[in-house]
């Protein structure tokens, strides 16, 4: 059995950062499943689907075909053929993904790819419900948040960073509004497995986070 991290938490906790590092520290793959629901947004932006038509994003998502490669250690996320890695970190295609990964058609589909990859790879798994539906006998399992003010000043400094214009409280209400959705949701809502621990990184910096998710591999082995 290959040997497998379950990071979950909320939008801008820093966890594709800190899976990334531990990944290369522990010699395991970075397996981001926020990119495959964005990928599929990127889709459903593409091809003009109205958000809120549960139907249409039901029918529409099995045209789209989503593959995970590996080059040079990073995640290369292809959309019918096409690398949109670059293409995925927008706040428009987070917000469409919160709206689309709701559905359970899409939900199935990515499962399904996300379960295969961990079978036989040894990776840490970044997401919503990698913990409690995806990989529920991972043999590691992390609640990664932080309050929403400190997640919106990340982020802020991320796009501030990439020379993106943008607007804090905006930002901080765009938050607000990802957790409640992805928390509330009917299909495999965030919340943290009852055998999954909780790391609050509000007041920790990214090497304090990292050391304590290796302690707890390496506890846990
Ligand atoms: O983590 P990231 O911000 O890239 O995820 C984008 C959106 O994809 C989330 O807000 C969430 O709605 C959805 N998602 C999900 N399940 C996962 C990973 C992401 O529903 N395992």
């Amino acid at each position: 059995m290959a040997y497998n991290v379950a990071i979950d938490g909320p939008a801008g906790a820093g966890k594709s950062t800190i899976a990334k590092a531990v990944a290369k520290r522990l010699g395991l793959i970075y397996v981001d499943t926020g990119a495959m629901y964005r990928a599929m947004a990127l889709f459903m932006i593409r091809e003009n689907i109205d958000p809120q038509d549960a139907e249409a994003i039901s029918k529409k998502c099995q045209e789209a075909d989503i593959t995970i490669d590996y080059e040079n250690g990073e995640q290369v996320v292809r959309l019918n053929g096409e690398n949109v890695n670059g293409l995925l970190r927008t706040e428009k295609v987070g917000n469409m993904a919160s709206v689309t990964s709701v559905q359970p058609a899409v939900r199935v589909k990515l499962v399904e790819l996300q379960q295969a990859l961990a079978r036989v790879r040894d990776c840490i798994m970044d997401g919503r419900d990698i913990g409690t539906c995806v990989l529920p006998d991972a043999q590691v399992k992390i609640y990664l948040t932080a309050s929403s003010q400190v997640r919106a000043k990340r982020r802020f400094e991320e796009l501030t960073a990439k020379g993106e214009s943008c607007d804090l409280a905006k930002i901080k209400a765009d938050i607000e509004e990802r957790d409640y959705r992805d928390m509330n949701r009917e299909h495999s809502p965030l919340k943290q497995a009852e055998d999954a621990i909780l790391v609050d990184s509000s007041d920790m910096t990214i090497e304090e986070v990292v050391e304590k998710i290796i302690a707890l591999c390496e506890a846990a082995k």
